[in-house]
């Protein structure tokens, strides 16, 4: 899980990724459907095409047959009527039906013998017509329609019927001419645009052609095709084998940009074939234009509906992704923050897997770090932590900086998990940033969970509670959460079950612990602190106010113990002259709250009690969290009148800057400066604090003070207050009241 896999790690990408693949999905199947729609609708058409060819062929080829089976009948009845009525001469004949002719659309009738001499009805005279046997060679009692030819009268081509009888014991031919053009008509003239319609032979020779002028010499269809569409010879063989053979058929070739569509079948005359050649030209093309642009302005529109739609994810995407970062990752380390923590560990501890650890790790005294080399820098350290924990930890470790310099880590391993903290710790020991090498001094908690563990909370605070219980050592760095802690809890849950009922039951009581002003060694006033008086056993602060902060219930109880002391306060003013300053701690829980000191305040007014006579200590630690105006709360304080101390000084580290700051009276010295000091040397960080107290011109009270030399060592540096066992331990009001009004201590 190394910062580069952020947006992996974090499952936006893979989310984002599979929505573009969708799309493209989608792009995909609408682009192929696109596609075979088009060829269904062109296949559609095509078979259309195909339909129709074969019924403008079979109608035109009805028209011709019906066409030449009238003029083969009249032929025919002519001939039939000749054998029956006894025409004197030729021309009787002629006379007989010159005036049919033109409804049968024949030009005129001749009459020759079999040397091709003879008469035409029109009254011209023939001499040895040089196709004469191509007439006489057909069987007597069939009527003959030849092939086009020129005419012998006229510049026209023509087709001749032709019947053989026997005339006056002689053998002639009655041939009736036709004008080629006249077929041109029934079939269909400019089929579509380019294309047509022609009555060929078995060889190909075009007999009828449905636009072309007839020409003398015949023109071959098959060659005239292959010149045409010389891309499609193979086709154009086949429909000649096919024609041969005496099969019809239909097919369609590509030529250039065109389509041809051929369709032939045989016209029931002689051998010959009727052939239509339609071009896609008009219908097809046009209509497959039609489909294929709508299809792909569709195509196009949703082109552009996805465009717009990736535009929209990446967009969308971009913008989650920053809100996502704002929410959920720590600027400084780029790992998670501590809501993405608790929600990536709650669904962690939903799995199923063993040897399942939830750590969290504190650097000590970062605060001071923070002083001594800046922010930036500090960063840059919280970064290379953060690092150096995702080179340690296990692969899919979800890792996170929870706090100012708590990180937290949940994983599974199944090795020993001591070996792998020790890793830690000695990996983060010296750590290098730019040139500088900083020591670091962790706490780590341990909670190895199970599948009992559901609640992140819950499971947090042990791992809390278990670095708390190092928290200060410096013999050991990590504590694996067990029975004593375990039973701490369960001791806590019981504190947290009754804590309301003891408040209503008044379980808690003040106890005062005197302060003696050093240069006349009297009692100058007292800390009030509390004691919880459980069935006649008496419990520590330390055993439940840190509980009771976490729980809030501090803020309850500092405000009950603060109206105990007033009430205290309103006794001794009726009873003596002097009424010592009492210091009562206000935990930094109140804090959240910016206006809370009206509730101190109301309480002030309530019992009628000047508030320059209480003092409120505030622990150094809480003067620098981030996230409270500690000057501004400070402020509010002051205004109302109270002194303003602050405890455990010297182990919060806040900066001179902040204290110069701050509207304080006094500064506590811790009582672990008093335990470490060597009484015999000057230089000790008390030594310190009283120079920097001095500057700041406020007081000083050393607090811990158990023994005589304590005592002078405090004095001889010149603290103004002391405060300790040596003097006096915290003791009841009654036990105060009479330590007060002695005149020596
Ligand atoms: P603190 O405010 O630093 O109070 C001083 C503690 O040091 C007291 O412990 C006191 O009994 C102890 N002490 C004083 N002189 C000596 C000495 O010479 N030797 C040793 N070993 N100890 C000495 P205590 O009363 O147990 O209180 C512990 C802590 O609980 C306090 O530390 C304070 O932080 C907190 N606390 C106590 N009462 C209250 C309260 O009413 N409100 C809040 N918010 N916190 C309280
Ligand atoms: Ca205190
Ligand atoms: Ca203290």
């Amino acid at each position: 899980m190394s910062k580069q896999e952020n947006s992996n790690k974090y499952g936006i990408t893979e989310k984002y990724k599979s929505k573009l693949s969708w799309l493209f999905i989608l792009f995909f199947i609408i682009f192929v459907v696109s596609f075979f729609y088009i060829n269904y609708v062109k296949n559609l058409v095509y078979g259309n095409v195909y339909t129709n060819i074969t019924e403008i062929s079979e109608q035109t080829a009805t028209q011709l047959n019906l066409s030449i089976s009238e003029q083969k009948y009249f032929v025919k009845i002519m001939v039939d009527s000749i054998k029956n009525n006894q025409f004197k001469t030729i021309d009787d004949i002629f006379q007989r039906y010159r005036g049919d002719l033109q409804n049968f659309h024949f030009t005129r009738l001749v009459i020759l013998d079999k040397q091709g001499n003879g008469l035409t009805s029109d009254g011209l005279e023939v001499k040895n017509y040089a196709s004469i046997d191509e007439f006489f060679a057909q069987e007597e009692d069939t009527v003959y329609l030849s092939e086009h030819r020129p005419s012998t009268v006229s510049n026209n081509q023509v087709n001749i019927y032709s019947r053989i009888f026997h005339f006056q014991g002689e053998e002639k031919v009655l041939m009736a001419t036709v004008n080629t053009e006249d077929y041109q008509d029934i079939l269909l003239r400019r089929l579509f645009g380019k294309g047509g319609t022609y009555v060929i032979n078995h060889s190909g020779d075009i007999l009828i052609d449905s636009f072309e002028e007839i020409k003398e010499n015949n023109v071959n269809l098959f060659e005239q095709m292959r010149k045409n569409y010389s891309t499609n010879l193979q086709e154009i063989n086949e429909m000649e084998a096919s024609i041969q053979q005496n099969k019809i058929g239909t097919f369609h070739i590509a030529q250039e940009n065109d389509t041809y569509f051929i369709h032939y079948e045989k016209l029931g005359i002689n051998d010959w074939y009727i052939v239509t050649i339609l071009s896609d030209d008009t219908i097809a093309k046009e209509l497959i234009r039609i489909v294929t642009t709508s299809i792909s302005l569709c195509l196009g529109i949703n082109l552009m509906i996805i465009v717009i739609a990736i535009y929209g994810i990446v967009t969308n995407e971009k913008k989650s992704h920053r809100i996502f970062k704002v929410a959920f990752i720590d600027p400084v380390t780029s790992l998670g923050n501590e809501k993405y923590f608790k929600e990536k560990a709650n669904e962690y501890l939903q799995n199923e897997r063993e040897h399942n650890y939830i750590i969290t790790l504190d650097i000590n005294k970062f605060k001071a770090l923070n002083n001594i080399y800046g922010y930036d820098f500090c960063n840059c350290l919280l970064d290379s932590f953060g690092e150096t924990l995702v080179k340690i930890l296990p692969e899919d470790s979800i890792i996170c900086r929870i706090s100012a310099d708590v990180f937290g880590a949940i994983f599974t391993y199944d090795k020993d998990i001591e070996i792998l903290l020790k890793t830690i710790l000695k990996q983060t020991a010296s750590m290098k940033i730019g040139t500088e090498f900083v020591h670091l001094n962790l706490s780590i908690g341990v909670y190895p969970f199970g599948k009992k563990d559901t609640d992140i909370n819950k499971a947090l605070d042990k791992a809390s509670m278990a670095r708390a219980k190092i928290k200060g050592f410096y013999d050991h760095n990590y504590y694996i959460f067990d029975e004593i802690l375990e039973n701490k809890l369960m001791e806590e849950q019981k504190i947290e079950c009754s804590m309301e009922e003891a408040l209503e039951n008044q379980e808690f009581k003040v106890v005062y612990q005197p302060k003696i002003l050093i240069k006349n060694e009297k009692v100058m006033g007292a800390e009030a602190l509390v004691r919880w008086e459980k069935e006649g056993e008496i419990i520590s602060p330390n055993q439940f106010i840190p509980l009771f902060e976490r729980n809030k219930f501090i803020i309850k109880l500092d405000l009950y113990i603060f109206e105990q002391v007033c009430r205290d306060i309103v006794s001794w003013k009726e009873k003596y002259d002097f009424i010592p300053t009492i210091s009562i701690n206000l935990s930094k829980a109140h804090f959240e709250n910016e206006d809370f000191i009206e509730e101190y305040v109301k309480i002030t007014d309530k019992y009628d009690i000047c508030r320059n006579q209480i003092d409120l200590e505030i622990t150094e630690s809480a003067t620098v969290d981030e996230k409270i105006d500690i000057v501004k709360i400070l402020n509010r304080i002051k205004e109302q009148g109270f002194l303003i101390s602050i405890d455990d000084f010297g182990t919060g580290y806040s900066s001179l800057s902040m204290l110069q700051s701050m509207p304080i009276d006094i500064i506590k010295i811790d009582k672990v400066f008093v335990d470490k000091a060597d009484l015999a040397s000057d230089k000790n960080i008390i030594n310190y604090i009283m120079i920097l107290a001095k500057r700041l011109e406020v007081e000083t009270i050393v607090e811990g003070i158990e023994t005589k030399e304590q005592a002078d060592f405090a004095k001889k540096l010149g603290c103004d207050i002391i405060q300790g066992y040596y003097y006096s331990k915290p003791i009841s009001r009654e036990e105060f009241e009479v330590y007060f009004n002695r005149n020596e201590i």
